[in-house]
């Protein structure tokens, strides 16, 4: 490797300058917080060489006992944290310290609205880690060496967050980083002892290596110099303690610092297995979504370790991926030392903590869905999309992830999903033996649809559902408590068991009124429609559409036709309302042409109402414009 001596100045990623505005601003009232930053950063990256020495114990360079510093210097308004841990070589400064790879930074940028409150509660969520220095500091320096590497390969970065940085190669002995805050005037605070130890004490104690503030101090007399180096924190990994020992704070701290989320946890579970498999787990429920939360590589996902020594963040095979949400901590007594990916992926040992820790997540959410309906509800608006993948992916446990789904339905028409399938089956009407349910497009669709006419005049529930996932979700969810889920929209809706003798014998006789009308608009419409039938579904509109009984609702055929996916056009069956007065006076028109015009009106009028897209929209208009002037 060619060592590049020579000095440069280089433009942050153009993101970071923004960022560092709009940090600086909306952080300032909590800006003790960069100590907690840059102390996790050195955590991470001491955690990261004890797993490199696990296969090459050289990188220790004869120092393995790993440590961070905190050091203070109210002279030269100084603060500088420092780690042995692996350190950066020159290269990944520039990409870690000068660009934001975090995915999902676009989408948070155009999320900023440039209101300061909303925006600087949006930059918790996002979190800022190295660059919170910024809010204390004018300038950081920031110097390191790559555990492993000629002493030639240090690299020294330099920047005043005004936009440019400096970066050079510079001689360093030990491995590791410091990074040096040269503060602004007026935060000296942050070079008092005691200030500093009170701070690492509320936000850092949890971190499992010493963190060290030593004290300097000079004899009145001799004017010797002495340092006391302090271990202030408990240095202990903290999930091995009692849950009886661990205040709620310690939590919410350690959650910070694994999940790098400035907010805190909606919940987490604490939980010792002894067994086959003996392990403990500590994770977390965000109370946010995070941006990149879409995206199933998430970056983060749960941290494993072996017997405290930290192996990898795994976004794979510790958890399946409808609850890649969780964050926090696996660590494991039983798995070897020097587990690979490939080792993860087919492992019974690993099968057994992912089964068990799923079942835990379960109960947890269970519990919370009892005992605090409101925090389930943050928890379902969050995280409730990625969760329902879980009745597709995970079959072991589908039964338990359905009664935890959450929908919007007619019930109380609020678009905030609520009711549970428990709910629904538990006010079914006598005689009801399906569960009814709705998609569509979005809310407002679902809820207007003409299909939900005949439900709302029996008082049958409906499950409105409006996710793109919920399309997937019906496909595999077709029962729940022995009864069946039934799409409003699709095949032959027998409602007769509801339906009074007097009713009954009504529709029948209506039936075979309107018979001829149904064969003469079933022949102008062949094109159109595989079949016209008369229906039971409407009350106030005069014709609906209606999949096949096996075939893809329309809201899913219009789906994947958005998504680019080539599906072979099936006709829908149109369904007629025999007593709506344009149905009735139907009859009277005797004119070919004319009753073809009225015909095709019914057709697209229907789809229009579910939301479909007409085919020829100026042919509608124009049918429409003479049946006006008619
Ligand atoms: P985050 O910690 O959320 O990834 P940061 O901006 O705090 O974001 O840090 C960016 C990256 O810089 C880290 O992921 C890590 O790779 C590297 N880094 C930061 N501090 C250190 C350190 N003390 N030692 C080694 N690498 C570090």
């Amino acid at each position: 490797m060619t060592v590049e001596a020579h000095k440069e100045t280089r433009g942050f990623q153009t993101e970071i300058k923004q960022l560092l505005n709009l940090m600086i601003h909306s952080l300032y009232s909590n800006k003790e917080i960069f100590l907690r930053e840059l102390v996790s950063n050195a955590s991470d990256a001491a955690d990261k060489l004890r797993f490199a020495a696990l296969s090459d114990d050289a990188l220790y360079e004869g120092d393995a006992e790993l440590k961070i510093w905190v050091e203070l210097n109210s002279e030269a308004k100084t603060v500088t944290i420092r780690d042995n841990g692996i350190g950066m070589s020159r290269d990944e400064v520039v990409e870690n310290i000068g660009t934001i790879a975090k995915s999902g930074t676009q989408a948070f940028f155009k999320s900023l609205t440039g209101d300061e409150a909303k925006d600087s509660q949006l930059i918790g969520q996002f979190g800022v880690g190295f660059y919170s220095s910024f809010i204390v500091a004018d300038k950081v320096t920031l110097i390191t060496r790559k555990a492993g590497l000629e002493k030639s390969h240090g690299v020294r970065w330099e920047s005043a967050g005004d936009g440019e940085f400096s970066i050079e190669n510079v001689e360093r002995d030990s491995h590791g980083t410091e990074v040096i805050l040269h503060l602004r005037d007026g935060e000296e605070e942050f070079t008092q002892d005691y200030r500093v130890q009170s701070i690492i004490k509320k936000y850092s104690d949890h971190i499992a290596f010493p963190i060290i503030l030593p004290k300097i101090n000079t004899d009145e007399e001799t004017k010797e110099i002495t340092v006391e180096n302090e271990t202030i924190n408990s240095a202990k990994a903290l999930w091995m303690r009692g849950k009886n020992e661990i205040s709620e704070e310690e939590y919410q701290e350690f959650y910070k610092h694994v999940s790098h989320d400035f907010d805190a946890p909606l919940t987490w579970m604490h939980n010792k297995v002894e067994g086959t498999q003996e392990y403990t787990s500590l994770l977390y429920i965000p109370a946010r979504a995070p941006f990149d939360l879409w995206d199933r590589r998430n970056r983060h996902g749960v941290k494993l370790y072996v017997r405290r020594v930290f192996i990898m963040d795994d976004d794979e095979h510790l958890l399946p991926p409808y609850l890649r949400f969780i964050r926090g901590v696996i660590d494991s007594n039983d798995l070897p030392l020097n587990v690979s990916r490939e080792i993860l992926q087919n492992n019974k040992q690993i099968d057994t903590i992912r089964g068990g820790t799923v079942k835990k997540i379960l109960s947890s959410l269970e519990s919370m869905a009892k005992n605090d309906a409101e925090k389930y509800q943050t928890f379902w608006k969050e995280f409730g999309r990625v969760f329902k993948e879980g009745v597709v992916d995970d079959t072991s446990n589908k039964e338990r992830i359905a009664k935890l789904l959450r929908f919007s339905s007619t019930h109380d028409s609020k678009e905030e999903p609520e009711i549970s399938l428990e709910n629904y089956v538990s006010r079914m009407q006598e005689g009801q033996d399906k569960i009814f349910y709705i998609t569509a497009d979005n809310f407002a669709g679902a809820l207007s649809s003409p299909h939900l006419e005949i439900f709302r005049k029996k008082g049958i529930e409906v499950l409105l559902l409006t996710d793109q996932v919920d399309e997937w979700l019906v496909m595999h969810l077709t029962e729940f408590d022995g009864k069946q889920l039934q799409s409003v929209t699709k095949g032959d809706l027998d409602l007769t068991n509801l339906e009074s003798e007097e009713e009954k014998q009504e529709a029948e006789k209506a039936k075979e009124e309107v018979q001829p009308l149904v064969e003469r608009i079933q022949t102008a419409l062949t094109e159109k429609v595989k079949e016209v039938q008369v229906t039971h579904r409407l009350t106030s509109s005069p014709a609906c559409l209606v999949a096949d009984a096996h075939g893809m609702d329309a809201s899913l055929e219009r789906l994947l036709k958005q998504a680019g996916q080539e599906i072979p056009d099936s006709k829908p069956v149109m369904e007629i309302n025999p007593t709506h007065p344009l149905i009735t006076k139907l009859k009277d028109v005797s004119d070919d042409d004319k009753f073809k015009d009225w015909a095709f009106i019914l057709f697209d009028q229907a789809l229009l109402s579910e939301g479909g897209q007409l085919e020829d929209p100026s042919a509608f208009v124009s049918r429409i414009n003479q049946m006006l002037v008619q």
